[in-house]
């Protein structure tokens, strides 16, 4: 039997391949698609993550979709908020249809001849193996492993008693009402659920082996509510979402330049919030620059009110080993704990764990180079989403698939059926996430690199990919061939447009 057939295949319904389908769909209205998704529901990281007060850490101005105002009040919204908006968009905009449930996309298969990637998946809801066609695959499978999170090799830990939980897998019965809780991290998840938990236990220690950025932004954009009770919504939206985009650029930018100023800023501000003798420089200054890693950022100050309110604690020390009651740190102090949360990160996984051979020969990611951060040298019909590390992951994907869009129409309207990123001619070449955190740097040497210059780098700096990907050229780094002409002719850099 032939295996169904789209113009477009997207790999993942969560925040991205919902919003990739949308764009398709209205900006490729003629071209058929399909959304291939491993779980059972929409959303992605905004289902998948239930622990206590789970929530974005940037504003849903520039976290929601350009095409769709974000019109709650939260500027900082809980996960609940999130996963609704991106169900209710791909209700909107006649997504669900579709989209197939349980189908994890294992292998994908080029081939020249017919200028069609033949996909691989698998059901898990009913055992079979599936297998589709497309002319050009999409994956917007976010970036880490769903089945598990990182958790460090702890000593001892067979010997604890209490609770063990990692974030990614919350148990809803969880009661930690009255207990003694210690999370473990300084992340964005381990200042997340603080707070959150410390509204209930009876204590919570954030115990971290080195600190954090942390700044206290408004839950609610004082600006954004001004605009939406003056404008009508889309107009509010926009004005918000490129105040805040603005302010972000200008945050990074002078975080790169002036490192000290803004270290200097991060910390006054931190003192500003914490009781009188704090010991600030211990517990909130890191020894990294701002942005080697991400701003942590915390919802009207919440986690430094419950510092002061003695709710929560930080120790800034590390784990000796677990002991049947709690942890023994390297300083001798013993922690009890009746629940251990390791806030401990994430596994990075590129592609969804796919595997992708190009006229029978197995792709290496690590030896692709990624072309505007979206595309991998080498690879026809191939693109990708992999939002910014500095900004809204969304800001990125609504780009990118407007790019996808762009690109589909190039071909069509020039009679080519393939595009292919052409490897650049450098061996000056750099891992494609530049963040210094360890979930980064545990899998930096299995992900595509980037190069010196445009179309090869990252800019991580929006107003300037909008000027790249809505307008610039769509001609440059690539080749466009008729279907036929195989993938290895297109191995020079120089933007043939054959
Ligand atoms: C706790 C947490 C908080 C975050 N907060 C923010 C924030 O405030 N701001 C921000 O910009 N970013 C944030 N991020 C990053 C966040 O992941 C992105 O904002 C965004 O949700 C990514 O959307 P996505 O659709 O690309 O990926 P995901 O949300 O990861 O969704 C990917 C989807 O693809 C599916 N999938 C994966 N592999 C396959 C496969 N092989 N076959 C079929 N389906 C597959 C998954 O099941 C999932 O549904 C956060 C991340 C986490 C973990």
């Amino acid at each position: 039997m032939a295996a169904d057939h789209v113009d477009v295949l997207i790999v993942g319904a969560g925040l991205s391949g919902i919003g990739a389908a949308v764009h398709l769909g209205r900006e490729c209205p003629g071209k058929t698609y399909a959304v291939l998704e491993a779980r059972g529901a929409i959303g992605g990281t905004w289902d998948l993550f239930r622990y206590p007060g789970i929530r974005s850490d940037s504003d849903m101005y520039t976290l929601g979709y350009s095409f769709k105002p974000w019109t709650d009040p939260k500027a900082i919204a809980d996960g609940d908020s999130i996963r609704a908006y991106v169900r209710q968009t791909a209700r909107e905009y006649d997504v669900e249809r579709h989209i197939r449930f349980h189908h994890r996309a294992l292998r994908a298969e080029w081939d020249s001849a017919t200028a069609r990637w033949t996909v691989h998946a698998h059901r898990d809801d009913t055992g079979e193996d599936v297998t589709l066609t497309c002319g050009l695959l999409f994956t917007n499978s976010g970036y880490y492993r769903y089945d598990e999170g990182y958790t460090p090799r702890f000593p001892g830990v067979e010997r604890y008693a209490g609770t063990l939980v990692h974030p990614q897998h919350w148990p809803g019965d969880l009661d930690y009402a009255g207990k003694r809780v210690v999370v473990i991290g300084s992340g964005a998840t381990a200042v997340t659920v603080v707070p959150a938990m410390a509204e209930r236990a009876a204590h919570v220690t954030m115990l971290q082996r080195s600190p954090t950025y942390v700044i206290a932004l408004p839950s609610r954009d004082r600006f954004a509510d001004a605009a939406r009770r003056r404008l009508p919504p889309k107009a509010a939206y926009a004005v918000a979402r490129w105040k805040n985009v603005t302010l972000g650029v200008a945050n990074f930018q002078l975080s790169r330049r002036a490192p000290g100023v803004v270290k200097r800023f991060l910390r006054r501000a931190a003192k500003g919030r914490l009781p009188s003798g704090y010991d600030v420089d211990r517990h909130f200054s890191p020894r990294y620059d701002p942005w080697d890693q991400r701003l942590c950022v915390v919802p009207d100050g919440d986690l430094f009110a419950a510092l002061s309110a003695g709710r929560a604690s930080v120790v800034t020390d590390t784990i000796d080993t677990f002991t049947e009651h709690g942890i023994r740190l390297a300083s001798g102090e013993e922690l009890p704990a009746d629940v251990v949360v390791t806030a401990t990160g994430l596994n990075l996984l590129a592609l969804g764990g796919m595997t992708l051979t190009v006229d029978g020969a197995e792709v290496d990611l690590a030896s692709t180079v990624a072309y505007k951060g979206m595309m991998l040298s080498g690879v026809p019909n191939f693109a990708m989403t992999i939002g910014y590390t500095n900004a809204s992951w969304t800001l990125k994907a609504d780009l990118v698939a407007t790019y996808v869009c762009r690109l589909l129409r190039h071909l069509d309207d020039t009679g080519r059926q393939i595009v292919t990123p052409l490897a650049p001619d450098t061996d000056d070449l750099e891992p494609i996430i530049d963040l210094k955190s360890g979930y980064v740097l545990r899998a930096v040497d299995q992900l595509p690199k980037q190069g010196p210059h445009a179309p090869w780098r990252l800019h991580q700096n929006y107003p300037r990919d909008v000027r790249l990907m809505r307008h610039g050229p769509l001609t440059d780094g690539v080749r466009f061939d008729r279907a036929g002409v195989p993938a290895t002719a297109a191995t020079t850099s120089g933007g043939t447009d054959a």
